[in-house]
């Protein structure tokens, strides 16, 4: 153990706090001094790190505020750091000079290939994944190939948390077979996702590559799902029961818990929350309370005071998220009245985007196609893909609106009394933020 490094680590921490320093500046320099760095660490045996493609972060948040609300001293990488170094540097934070981290719970994020580098030198214990859905392809390869590598590479002394209605993750746990599984999910609801006329987006079972059977399908590949070969989605411990989106509540073994938001994504999030909460000993009704409660990340389904109305911003990164953003709108606009509503989009394609765009072409625009739509403006790197993909749909060319400028027409449509959608993605996100708080 170093205590030469600690303090060095410990001088770099308390000096960023002076300026704006980043979260993986410090756990960068201590890894290119001691790679196994993580190796020192003592940490508290209730832990859990939270994984998957869509709603790690949130879910990870939710956790975090329940156990502190329980009077519990968490440490939880709260600004996202998870990555390597960014992980490195939240134990770095709260250690002490023997590498000793003092806390009643550890929850921390992780992404998803960050998993076998950290799990490498500490055991997770418990393990949340989310969903694993095509993600940065570019760096991934796909989500099957994504479940390969972390079915080879995840440890199987944990108790794992998935979704039970995910193939992917069903997959990645019959190869793995870790100590212990806990699923969750729905199945005796009436939702379904808007149907999506794309072959694209059939899937394929990883046993026998069939096409899998969907006798439900609530969104992207999330679903009651069964092969001929025996391949099929997973009893459930937590399931969610009486669904009522509208109002945004459902039950869990006879608790209600009431929605923040009115989302079907959501209530795995909030599953996820439930299921590892209730098995690590907090009273379902403060987990309801909690979980109840609006937690507010910038950009992920944000409502923003725009002109007198509230604006509507959300953070797409990936094919799943852009259709449940696209569900969402779908309702919304039903309920709004003739021509009274403006949706920005605005994509870039930078690398940080992910550079692979064929999933634009893949996702259900149709659901825009509404008297209720005044104008839908495009921006971004993508906004000629994206002008031809609405073309190819038949769209009104005059709805149909190309901007170079974000800040000119936020401005301008502040002004106005429509109401206002932005979805972004992760490069535009600052400046059509900025624009509309400005
Ligand atoms: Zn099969």
């Amino acid at each position: 153990m170093s205590k030469g490094l600690y303090y060095i680590v410990k001088l770099i921490i308390n000096i960023q706090k002076l300026g704006k320093g980043g979260t993986s500046f410090p756990g960068k320099f201590a890894l290119s001094r001691k790679p196994d760095v993580l190796a020192n660490f003592t940490l508290p045996d209730n832990r859990v790190f939270i994984s998957g493609t869509n709603g790690k972060t949130s879910t990870a948040n939710s956790l975090a505020k329940l156990f502190e609300q329980t009077g519990r001293k968490i440490t939880h990488n709260a600004e996202g750091a998870n990555m390597l170094q960014g992980i490195t540097t939240t134990f770095f934070q709260k250690a002490n000079s023997k590498y000793q981290i003092k806390s009643d719970h550890l929850i921390i994020e992780i992404d998803e290939l960050t998993m076998p580098l950290v799990f490498k030198y500490v055991s997770p214990k418990s393990l949340i994944i989310t969903n694993l859905f095509d993600d940065q392809i570019d760096r991934y390869g796909g989500k099957w190939a994504l479940a390969k590598t972390l079915s080879e590479q995840l440890p199987k002394d944990i108790t794992l948390y998935i979704n039970g209605d995910d193939p992917t993750l069903i997959w990645l746990c019959q190869q793995l077979k870790p100590r212990k599984v806990i699923y969750f999910g729905l199945r005796k609801t009436e939702l379904q996702k808007n149907k999506i006329d794309s072959s694209s987006n059939q899937e394929i079972c990883p046993r026998c590559q069939r096409e899998l059977h969907y006798e439900k399908n609530f969104y992207d590949s999330i679903g009651k799902f069964s092969c001929d070969c025996g391949f099929k989605s997973h009893e459930l411990d937590y399931e969610a029961k009486d669904i009522d989106l509208e109002n945004g509540s459902f039950n869990v073994n006879e608790q209600i818990y009431h929605m923040p938001y009115q989302q079907i994504y959501l209530i795995y999030n909030m599953l996820a929350v439930i299921a590892y909460a209730s098995e690590n000993g907090i009273k379902t009704k403060q987990i309801s309370e909690s979980l109840s409660q609006k937690i507010n990340i910038a950009g992920r389904f944000e409502y923003l005071d725009f002109n007198e109305k509230q604006a509507w911003l959300n953070l797409v990164k990936n094919p799943a998220g852009l259709n449940q953003s696209l569900d969402f709108l779908d309702r919304e606009l039903i309920k709004l009245e003739d021509m009274s509503a403006n949706i920005f989009i605005a994509f870039n394609n930078k690398p940080a985007d992910g550079l692979d765009t064929s999933w634009i072409k893949q996702s259900n625009f149709n659901l825009l196609k509404k008297q209720s739509v005044h104008k839908i403006y495009l921006a971004g790197d993508l906004k000629d893909e994206m002008a031809k993909v609405f073309s190819d749909l038949n769209f009104d060319k005059n709805k149909i609106v190309m901007i170079e400028h974000v800040e000119d027409i936020i401005k301008t449509e502040k002004q106005n009394s429509y109401q206002n959608y932005f979805i972004s993605n992760f490069t535009m996100l600052n400046e059509v933020r900025n624009a509309i708080v400005k």
